[in-house]
């Protein structure tokens, strides 16, 4: 249960607030932009009237929502009326809670006291008094079950069995919404958008996962369940149940899950992937945290000082306006609901795990994150870190706050935005269609390096310390490759495991249904080394060694035999088949062995007039 401390604090728990303060002035000026944006869209490519002003347009049509009352914070009532009956769940089994001895600082109190509890407490099973392990995979799962087992209101809830963890542990999900059903069509048909929420694909990083344990209730029962009138929610507290178990970063196989989403070797990537391109998630929240002395200790001797690190998408070839959507429509609002809550916030940066090495990156540019390849599917993506690795439960409650706090901002983005991220998306999905043969697609592209101030804390007094450091920006990306936009990838009819993934991603792959012609680049080798996949950490955990290959594009007529296949780049996903199918890049298809040969895959220059298969 969440029990706030002080009566004040109810301001943090109103998400349909602004629900509720629209005038009717402004209602009328919402029509008519939306009036607009329509009567727009029968010329060639509409693009909403951008508003960084929280919009009237996207106020609910439905007269319901004025007459649904925001619930008073948990544990308290409103004036004059006796105490409501508190939200409960069923009380879980305690599996360890042996009081144990507190835990040794990871830093002096100086450092400590700079991070308060914040004035509510929250409660699932492995935030319990006295309780030593994070909440279980048990735990979850039973939560999870019992949530969807109360069936409240008008909402539905089902638990998802997403698929198996590499030692076979469920991976689930858990679907809330007021659509007529709880599977994909049923929720694309409630013309909702639907939120993802994702957390600890890093097992050692836990308060994300605890966060959503508690917004999953929040949103079943609770202070929440009034958005479910505008967005649906999905929710994967516990992306890696191996990792939490065993208390690592990675998954079972020693692999990071999060920098598997374009490759899926993992079963825990896949069954993101499969859940992504079945509910296509308008917006997708992906909650983490970071080292807060280790590293930074070791380099700068200082610990790290700010609450919550925020970045969005930063890859090549992304949709421009998903990512202004992002930055406008989503973080400035949390940067501002974080500041109402005391809590600190930057840029995500990470730095190397190599001791020499003092440069400080922000989230990495290679298509291979969560953060990136949820952004090149179209979505608003958001990355979520916190103060948290390397300090066990210290300051759990304010680390869970903080995931809390940002992602009921992002739960209010979306309900405030529904309207308008719809058409953006829309639109994104017809101009990125329509780039097919034309233009320049970016191959490779790195950070912007550059220097800043960052505020560390000092390890002894807490103070606060100003670094002049060097800082790789990916707010700006520098080009490093490009080459002209294909109309499509040809690929052999052996790279038939490459195919399953494309399609696992979203991408529509055709089949030759009869021996052709077209007209190609053929990729012909000018040299090889073999090399390690590299993230702004140093060799991604886990990666098999790669094909670090150079090539010169040759044009010319080839011809192609039945059943080989085609990948068409008129496609809303299309900037995904560039990311795995061009073979000189760390992440490609090629690199990593999934397209056994270089001349299985060709650049298709021209409209191919090939004959295909019916899709399946
Ligand atoms: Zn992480």
């Amino acid at each position: 249960m969440m029990t706030p401390k002080a009566p004040h604090h109810s301001t943090a728990w109103q998400p349909a607030a602004a629900l509720q303060s629209t005038s009717a002035r402004a209602l009328r000026q919402g029509w008519a932009l939306v009036a607009a944006a329509v009567l727009s869209a029968c010329s060639s490519t509409p693009l909403p009237p951008w508003t960084t002003q929280p919009p009237s347009a996207a106020q609910p049509p439905a007269a319901a929502q004025a007459r649904r009352p925001v619930p008073p914070p948990l544990g308290t009532a409103p004036r004059g009326e006796a105490p409501a009956a508190p939200v409960t769940i069923t009380p879980i089994g305690p599996n360890a809670p042996e009081p144990s001895a507190a835990a040794p600082l990871p830093y002096g109190e100086a450092v400590a006291a700079r991070f308060p509890d914040p004035s509510v407490r929250y409660e699932t099973p492995g935030l319990a008094e006295g309780r030593r392990a994070f909440t279980t995979n048990a735990e979850l799962t039973q939560w999870l079950r019992d949530l969807a087992a109360a069936q409240h209101g008008a909402t539905r809830m089902q638990m998802l069995d997403l698929g198996l963890s590499q030692r076979g542990t469920p991976i689930h999900a858990l679907v809330l919404t007021r659509a007529a059903g709880t599977d994909a069509m049923a929720l694309e048909a409630s013309r909702r958008p639907t939120v993802l929420l994702i957390g600890q694909q890093h097992g050692d990083e836990p308060a994300g996962s605890e966060a959503l344990l508690v917004v999953a209730r929040e949103l079943a029962q609770g202070l929440l369940e009034p958005m479910l009138d505008r967005i649906n929610v999905i929710i994967v507290p516990r992306a890696n149940p191996d990792g939490a178990d065993a208390g690592t970063r990675v998954t079972a196989s020693g692999a990071d899950m999060n920098r598997d989403h374009l490759l899926l070797q993992t079963p825990e990537a896949q069954a993101l992937a499969r859940l992504v391109r079945n509910y296509r998630p308008m917006a997708i929240i992906d909650a983490h945290e970071y080292t807060v002395a280790g590293r930074f200790l070791e380099k700068f001797h200082a610990i790290q000082r700010y609450d919550v690190l925020l970045q969005h998408a930063t890859t090549a070839n992304l949709p421009e306006f998903m990512t202004k959507a992002a930055l406008e429509w989503y973080r400035t609002p949390m940067v501002k609901a974080l500041g109402a809550e005391s809590l600190t916030q930057e840029w995500y940066y990470t730095i190397s795990t190599r001791p020499d090495d003092l440069r400080i990156s922000m989230g990495g540019t290679q298509p291979d994150t969560g953060r990136n390849v949820n952004g090149l599917k179209n979505a608003v993506s958001m990355l979520l870190e916190t103060r948290g690795v390397g300090i066990g439960r210290t300051h759990i409650q304010r680390r869970v706050h903080s995931h809390v706090t940002a992602i009921t901002s992002a739960l209010r983005s979306t309900v405030e935005r529904a309207n308008d991220l719809e058409q953006v998306r829309s639109y994104e999905a017809r101009d990125i269609s329509a780039q097919a043969c034309r233009g320049d697609i970016v191959v490779e592209a790195g950070p912007t390096p550059t220097q800043r101030e960052l505020v560390m804390l000092d390890p002894d007094t807490g103070a606060d310390r100003t670094l002049r450091v060097d800082w790789n920006s990916s707010l700006e990306l520098v080009t490093l490759k490009k080459r002209p936009r294909p109309c499509g990838y040809w690929l052999a009819g052996g790279a038939s495991e490459a195919v399953e993934r494309l399609k696992l991603l979203g991408l529509q792959v055709m089949r030759v249904a009869e021996p052709g012609s077209i007209l190609a680049d053929t990729y012909q080798e000018t040299g090889r080394t073999t090399a390690q996949r590299q993230d702004v950490r140093g060799t991604v955990a886990g990666s098999q060694g790669i094909i670090r290959v150079q090539v010169t594009p040759t044009r010319s007529a080839i011809d192609v035999p039945a059943e080989s296949y085609y990948v068409p780049l008129n496609q809303p996903l299309a900037n995904l088949a560039v990311a795995a199918l061009e073979p000189d890049t760390q992440n490609s298809y090629f690199a990593n062995r999934l397209i056994p040969n270089l001349g299985d895959t060709a650049r298709v220059m021209a409209p191919p007039s090939l004959v295909f298969e019916d899709a399946d």
